[in-house]
């Protein structure tokens, strides 16, 4: 089945305890696009770019079965630039620079090739433009999942809630979680959220995991204990990606293989932190997502 990803495809400068990274390529849809692109060879992105983003990139997801066409380059502009330090415990991190560039004037408008798509991963923007593309989809998508962030809660409130009730999936963090319905235990925020819309909900904790509910279950999957955590950028939009692309190419949206999506998702997060930027998901293979999918599994798996 076929996949439609919008989001940002950007330049980054990324400042860790192992180093800095100076204008490498990033954004969410990049990340995303490159994360799904291991499970399914259909995905179509949706993304603006300025005339100094390298065609060399779009050829490199074109090559991985990324349809470009929704990708709009604007001659003369200059592409989302995103600048960010992390804190010693590669955890928390300060935002030093956002300049929106060309994605001030994103009004995204789909090929006629894309109206069709299944599965649809709307990426973490303006929830205008997460509804103008979801408006644009023709019938029901098999899954759609949203991802968002504190700063378009706190800004587009309304916007966001028509988005949310839109969605199949809302995929964000507990601190997030707790921003939008203002409880602080996350099972009582989750059952807020399920309320707003939402079949299934996403609550990732960054190192420690992420939790999946749907009404009536709930699933936890751990954080990969990792020697080395080399820059956490894209963490969660890589997650996404290995989340969504696993259920485009399974093409089953049962919670049971929800479960699946949410390890893969994992799994593809877990290699994107071992190095700067997209170098490590460049360089993957079936054999070594598997591999890591049953490191997930030995890490739960005990006999009573
Ligand atoms: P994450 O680490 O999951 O928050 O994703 C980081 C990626 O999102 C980076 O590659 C940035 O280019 C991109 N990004 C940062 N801020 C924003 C924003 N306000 N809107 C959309 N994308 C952003």
């Amino acid at each position: 089945m076929s996949l439609l990803t919008v989001g940002t495809m950007a330049f980054d400068t990324v400042e860790t305890r192992y180093g800095r990274a100076e204008r490498i390529i990033g954004g969410a849809c990049t990340y995303n696009a490159w994360a799904a692109s291991y499970f399914t060879e259909d995905t179509r992105i949706v993304s603006i770019i300025g005339e100094d983003f390298p065609e060399e990139e779009l050829q490199l997801l074109h090559e991985r079965g990324g349809d470009t066409q929704g990708v709009k380059k604007i001659p003369g502009g200059k592409s989302f630039f995103w600048e960010g330090k992390y804190h010693s415990d590669m955890i928390g991190r300060d935002t030093l620079t956002t300049d929106l560039n060309v994605l001030a004037d994103f009004d995204p408008v789909l090929p006629e090739s894309y109206r069709d798509s299944a599965f649809i991963m709307l990426g973490n923007l303006t929830p205008d433009i997460q509804l103008k593309v979801l408006n644009q989809i023709k019938g029901k998508p098999a899954l759609s999942v949203l991802d968002t962030m504190d700063f378009w809660i706190n800004s587009a409130r309304d916007t966001l809630m028509e988005v949310i009730s839109k969605v199949d999936v809302l995929s964000i963090n507990d601190e997030e979680a707790r921003l939008l319905t203002g409880e602080h235990a996350l099972v009582t925020a989750a059952a807020r959220i399920l309320e707003m819309g939402p079949s299934y909900l996403i609550i990732k904790k960054g190192e420690h995991g992420a939790f999946l509910f749907s009404l009536n279950d709930i699933f936890f999957v751990p954080g990969l204990p990792l020697a080395e955590v080399k820059d956490p950028t894209g963490a969660g939009d890589t997650f996404a990606g290995g989340f969504i692309g696993y259920l485009t190419a399974t093409e089953d949206t049962s919670f049971n293989n929800l479960k699946r999506a949410v390890v893969h998702g994992s799994a593809m997060a877990s290699f994107v932190v071992e190095d700067f930027g997209l170098n490590r998901l460049r360089h993957l293979n079936t054999r070594l997502i598997n591999q890591r999918v049953m490191r997930f599994k030995d890490l739960v798996s005990f006999n009573l």
